[in-house]
């Protein structure tokens, strides 16, 4: 019975179905046939199927088994600029980022762009959204990279006019930057069963002419990719945006006009928003991408979570490298939590998250952000297995090899990886039943 695909994974099963609502199995098991999740639930049961005669389980009850982590905003060319000190976002632009990103040549991106894909998976990160800079060859190479690597992944080349570093005339720079991202959405966007994907990057208002926002917004919807850019970040990038389009309402406004807000436009950061943009976004279904290790960092301020969720915004988590110091999103979904916390010591009636909630943003959340819900984001019979197999021993602080898990809810094991989670637990990843990183000295398990 047993198909040449079949895999077995065994350990304690924990997913969140529902904000705030954890699902566990202890001493689970999960079948994987094709790529897909074939059956989980207790490895007791599990073993016992057709499926399962004669296979070899993989790793253990020691072990915890997870959705992968969905991180919806990073910049791949950034990541070797990250923890670079700056007043502020565009400072730091100017400073740190557009100097890396001028440099980001084919030749770089061969260099770099594997190592940033097997820094995401050692993470626990399965999916990614990416810019990568203004190079159509860099971008080509960055997802060639993200094709070898397994995972999966969501890229575009970033589309600015408007003080853009190319050395272009600004009128040259519209007909190439649309030319060349179309070329790339038609090479690669749904490529291999649509592990990866394309976004139409413009990158901001700041740095945007009106027109080329109008047109990748066309493109987008002409070829059903996704749109991605960042939004109301910072105080002085908001003031820039109303000095330069002064004939719109707000900054949300500029890229409603352009026709840039729907389902699959994610925007980063989205802090300082007046209610009749919040409005825009949630009439739209437009997705939030939610950077709170970036927003501290850079000192762009804290996104009010709460209020954002209750007027309905679709929100997932994100690094923001290098304006987030690292990839691990465990330390997103820990800032995320600490970050509302300190706004509840100023502002009453402040709800602070959970655990369980900020591991539902970055794992089933995540997915129903980027309209992935029915394909990934939870340990479910028939989603594709993008999981991420965690040693909860190397987050405790003392070596409970043995007996790790044998006393702890599954809400315990949450936030102990929130708080202490990282690369060191990461035994091994898989996107589509696929091992796309194993950690080289797995221990015991
Ligand atoms: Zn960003």
């Amino acid at each position: 019975m047993l198909g040449k695909t079949t895999k077995g994974l065994r350990g304690f099963l924990i997913d969140a179905p529902e904000p705030g609502r954890l699902r566990a199995v202890r001493d689970g098991a999960m079948l994987i046939e094709d790529g897909v999740i074939l059956a989980a639930g207790p490895w007791e049961e599990l073993r016992r199927l057709p499926e399962a005669a004669g296979l070899t389980w993989l790793h253990s009850p020691e072990a915890v088994i997870l959705p992968g982590l969905i991180d919806v905003h990073a910049h791949l060319p950034q990541y070797p600029v990250v923890a670079r000190v700056e007043s502020g976002l565009l400072p730091w632009l100017e400073r740190h980022v557009f100097p890396v990103e001028k440099e980001f040549n084919a030749a770089t991106a061969r260099r770099l762009a594997p190592a940033f894909f097997e820094a995401l998976a050692r993470n626990g990160t399965t999916c990614a959204m990416l810019y990568t800079t203004i190079y159509e060859e860099s971008c080509d190479e960055a997802f060639a990279a993200a094709d070898r690597s397994g995972l999966r992944a969501i890229l575009g080349k970033v589309m600015m006019d408007d003080g853009s570093y190319g050395g272009l005339k600004p009128e040259k720079i519209l007909p190439l930057s649309l030319e060349q991202s179309e070329r790339l959405c038609r090479k690669w966007h749904g490529h291999d069963g649509g592990r990866l994907e394309y976004a139409f990057s413009p990158r901001f208002a700041v740095t945007c002419t009106e027109e080329l926002m109008r047109a990748a917004g066309a493109l987008a919807r002409e070829h059903g990719a996704y749109l991605q850019t960042h939004l109301s970040e910072n105080h002085d990038e908001i003031e820039t945006v109303r000095r330069k389009f002064p004939r719109h309402a707000s900054y949300t406004a500029v890229y409603e006009a352009c026709g840039l807000l729907g389902p699959r436009s994610v925007f980063g950061h989205c802090i300082h928003l007046a209610p009749e943009e919040v409005g825009l976004l949630a009439g739209s279904r437009s997705v939030v991408a939610h950077c709170p290790t970036s927003n501290l960092f850079l000192n762009s301020g804290i996104m009010p979570l709460d209020r954002w969720l209750e007027a309905g915004l679709r929100i997932g988590l994100a690094s923001d490298v290098a304006g987030g110091p690292e990839l691990n999103l465990w330390q997103v979904m820990r800032s995320t939590i600490e970050s509302q916390k300190a706004r509840s010591f100023y502002e009453p009636g402040v709800r602070v998250p959970t655990a369980a909630e900020v591991f539902y943003l970055a794992t089933a959340g995540g997915a129903a952000a980027l309209g992935k819900e029915a394909l990934i984001g939870t340990l479910e019979p028939g989603r594709e297995a993008d999981v991420v197999v965690v040693d909860l021993a190397a987050v405790l602080p003392v070596d409970g090899r043995g007996n790790a898990h044998a006393d702890l809810t599954p809400e315990e094991i949450i936030t102990l990886l929130v708080y202490r989670g990282g690369p060191a637990a990461v035994i091994e990843t898989f996107v589509r039943g696929t091992s796309v990183y194993r950690a080289p000295a797995p221990g015991l398990l």
